[in-house]
């Protein structure tokens, strides 16, 4: 028996990876006995906010990820597909039907028991998953972070955005850090320079863009922006403020001029294969579309493709660069398994893609069998990659997106013909690795 503490996307997903094959589950679900500030009802795989899981398109990162999960028997992707509701390109869901079937396919499994209640601690021995989520009780997370260490386990979100390296304009950036001779033309910041006019109309579009709504529960935790203002916040406190913060030009020659710009937006590699960057200090709550129209004004960005946008919520998650294998299980403790946002995953389709493979190994584990990691040229086994290659020292949550693939041995410059040359190999490399039916003991339910 193997226990999974947590019946939210991860969770459901997890277990039913593990009925799948044979093993019994018990499946810990703390609601309705004890709500989290978010969910509404005791179902399972309650979408807290939007219901939508995004594009079905084959050549976007969302469509490539269902593609696996469906290969992969992904119990989540059925249900939603027969909650669907009309979404031209996306796959939206009536949001109580979808929950209402998850919970009954899981009632009706007979190899997985249901519990009501709170998990208090991590079981003390035995293979389990843990997929209790952004929002896990304070005495799991108590017991969570005793097992990885207190610094080890965050509370909240301040993402940054990240820009893909290929849309940045490097007629207008110049690669160098700090101080260092620009002429070289090495470094390790990507730098977009702004004159003073570009740097008072950006100050001003910031000013005057829509944020995102905080939620009761964030807006009434005074640690909520504690150490990581927004962008927003800052520029709001003095017109100079990011000059003379995240914007600073210090020691930036900017190679065409031989002098230090107005302001400077730095920009910092995110992944080894140099494909993603991370905007410095650059943390925002603005609205998405806001974002995207804001951020266009840099120089060096007018282009810019987002592989993720700046949000700033309440999420409780683990260092898995630190802490996680790409198969999920605990490096310091085998059989311990996590799944879902705890692991530093955003997105619905992407928590219960790793609650997935969670599930999947721990029976491999329970069944003495080798875990299973996928080739990073997949979505999936790109975003567990991720998860446990970043840098431990600046972790942040990420979505599945095309630029956590290792590069193309060729470049393609026209993004949609880049995103399907991206998903014709993951599909290659997923099913040359015959991932899809993996130790199916039992015929697929
Ligand atoms: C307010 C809010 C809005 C969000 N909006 C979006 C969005 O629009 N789109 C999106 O993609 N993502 C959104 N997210 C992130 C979203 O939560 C995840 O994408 C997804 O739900 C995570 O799946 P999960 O299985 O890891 O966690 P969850 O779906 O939250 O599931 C975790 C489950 O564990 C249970 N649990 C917690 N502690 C215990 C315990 N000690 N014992 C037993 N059970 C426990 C919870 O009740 C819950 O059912 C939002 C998150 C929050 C907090």
């Amino acid at each position: 028996m193997i226990t999974v503490i947590g019946a939210g996307l991860a969770g459901v997903e997890a277990a039913w990876q593990i009925a799948r094959r044979g093993i019994g589950a018990q499946l810990l679900e703390m609601r309705p006995l004890v709500m989290t500030p978010a969910h509404r009802t005791g179902d399972f795989a309650e979408l807290v906010c939007s219901n939508s899981f995004g594009s079905v398109l084959p050549d976007r990162a969302a469509g490539q990820l269902k593609w696996e999960m469906e290969q992969m028997g992904s119990l989540i992707l059925t249900a939603a597909r027969a909650a669907a509701v009309p979404a031209g390109g996306a796959l939206a869901v009536d949001r109580e039907k979808f929950s209402a079937t998850v919970t009954a396919r899981l009632s009706a499994e007979p190899l997985i028991e249901i519990a009501r209640e709170e998990a208090r601690e991590l079981p003390a021995d035995g293979v389990a998953v843990v997929a209790s989520g952004p929002l896990t009780s304070a005495s799991l997370s108590a017991s969570i972070a005793a097992v990885t260490g207190a610094r080890q386990l965050h509370f909240y979100d301040a993402l940054a955005p990240i820009v893909s390296g290929e849309s940045v304009d490097m007629g207008v950036a110049w690669r160098a850090s700090r101080y260092t001779d620009a002429a070289g033309g090495d470094g390790d910041y990507l730098n977009c320079p702004l004159t003073e006019a570009e740097y008072g109309a950006f100050v001003d579009a910031l000013l005057a863009a829509e944020r995102a709504e905080l939620r009761d529960f964030e807006k009434n935790d005074e640690r909520f922006f504690e150490g990581c203002l927004p962008i927003e916040v800052l520029a709001a406190r003095g017109r100079e403020a990011l000059a003379f913060g995240p914007m600073s030009p210090k020691g930036l020659d900017d190679p065409r001029t031989g002098r230090w710009p107005y302001a400077v937006v730095q920009l910092r590699q995110d992944n080894a294969a140099a494909t993603l960057y991370n905007m410095v200090g650059f943390q925002t709550n603005l609205k998405w579309g806001e974002q995207e129209r804001v951020l266009r004004m840099i120089p060096g960005l007018r282009a810019a493709e987002f592989a993720r946008l700046g949000q700033m919520h309440r999420n409780t998650f683990i260092n898995a660069p630190l802490l996680l294998t790409p198969a999920l299980e605990l490096k310091t403790r085998q059989g311990l398994f996590f799944g879902g946002q705890l692991t530093g995953v955003e997105g619905y389709m992407g928590n219960a893609a790793t609650g997935l493979l969670a599930g999947v190994n721990a029976a491999r584990r329970l069944a003495g069998e080798p875990l299973l990691t996928l080739p990073v040229t997949t979505m999936l086994g790109a975003l567990c990659h991720y998860i446990t290659h970043a840098d431990s020292e600046t972790f942040q949550p990420m979505k599945a997106n095309f630029g956590l693939l290792p590069p193309l041995p060729v470049t393609i410059r026209n993004k949609r013909a880049r995103y399907e040359a991206y998903a014709r190999r993951a599909r290659e490399d997923f099913l040359s690795a015959n991932y899809a039916n993996d130790g199916l003991k039992e015929v697929v339910r």
